[in-house]
């Protein structure tokens, strides 16, 4: 990834995506206005932090990214594996609609969604024009949320797996992300003995990496290109909400993306 820094905020780019077809973004907590354990650019609106801080961070994040903030469009993520196909923004007070994964192929819509620990998969088709972002945590991981993506695109829009940029953001690594036996249970229940090499046994606990069950599921729907940032949100509290890491009580980062 390549870092980038304005007006305070500092956001950072896969290697991978064309600039001149695509604007985009991981924004980092750095740069906002909320305060405490939210601070400081936290775009999370159901997590206890001031609202007026939420939408004050929201119009300088659009700001800085150059479209408006009424081009967004976002969704009620719920940790399933229902993906979105976006036609235009959403409308101020329109509720948001569940779901983990969000594509479009309208230059006047804005893809945003948030994320604190869980995996950002952001999807770039430059042949048939199409960007989208997913939200793959254990669960959405687990359902291969990643797989149903690529699909649901093939169908939407015609897109190749073969087409596909794919790039990994900022979540919680192999080494931190401690889970229970009942996840690895259910996992090599919905996926057999594959799973097995995605789980460490320490002395400390069961690790899952995530990332590598996640570049797995797509690999085996057919995407090639795959940047992974590699870059752990439980070990880089500066720069990064986790979750677990700060034991529920954080912000979210933003992970932006439209066609130009
Ligand atoms: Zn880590």
């Amino acid at each position: 990834m390549r870092q980038f820094q304005q007006d305070g905020l500092v956001y950072y780019k896969f290697d991978n995506f064309d600039d001149d077809a695509l604007d985009h973004a991981i924004f980092s907590r750095k740069g906002g206005s909320s305060k405490g354990p939210y601070a400081s650019l936290n775009l999370g609106g159901t997590n206890g932090d001031d609202p007026n801080a939420v939408l004050a961070n929201h119009e300088k994040l659009f700001s800085v990214f150059g479209r408006p903030y009424s081009s967004r469009f976002d969704v009620w993520q719920v940790h399933g594996k229902t993906i979105f196909f976006s036609e235009a923004p959403r409308p101020p007070g329109k509720k948001h609609l569940p779901a983990d994964g969000i594509f479009t192929d309208k230059p006047e819509v804005t893809l945003i969604m948030r994320f604190a620990d869980c995996v950002p998969l952001v999807f770039h088709d430059p042949v048939q024009k199409v960007v989208g972002i997913v939200h793959a945590g254990w669960q959405g991981t687990l359902l291969r949320i990643g797989a149903e993506a690529v699909s649901a695109i093939q169908q939407r829009y015609g897109s190749l797996a073969s087409d596909l940029s794919v790039g990994l953001g900022p979540s919680i690594c192999g080494k931190c992300y401690q889970v229970g036996e009942e996840v690895r249970q259910q996992f090599l229940k919905a996926w057999g003995a594959e799973a097995e090499q995605f789980f460490t046994k320490q002395e400390n606990g069961l690790f899952l990496d995530i990332w590598e069950a996640n570049e797995w599921v797509l690999k085996q729907a057919g995407v090639a290109q795959i940047e992974n940032s590699r870059c752990c949100t439980a070990e880089n509290l500066d720069t990064w909400y986790s979750y677990r890491k700060e034991k529920g009580i954080t912000g979210r980062f933003a992970v932006v993306i439209a066609l130009k």
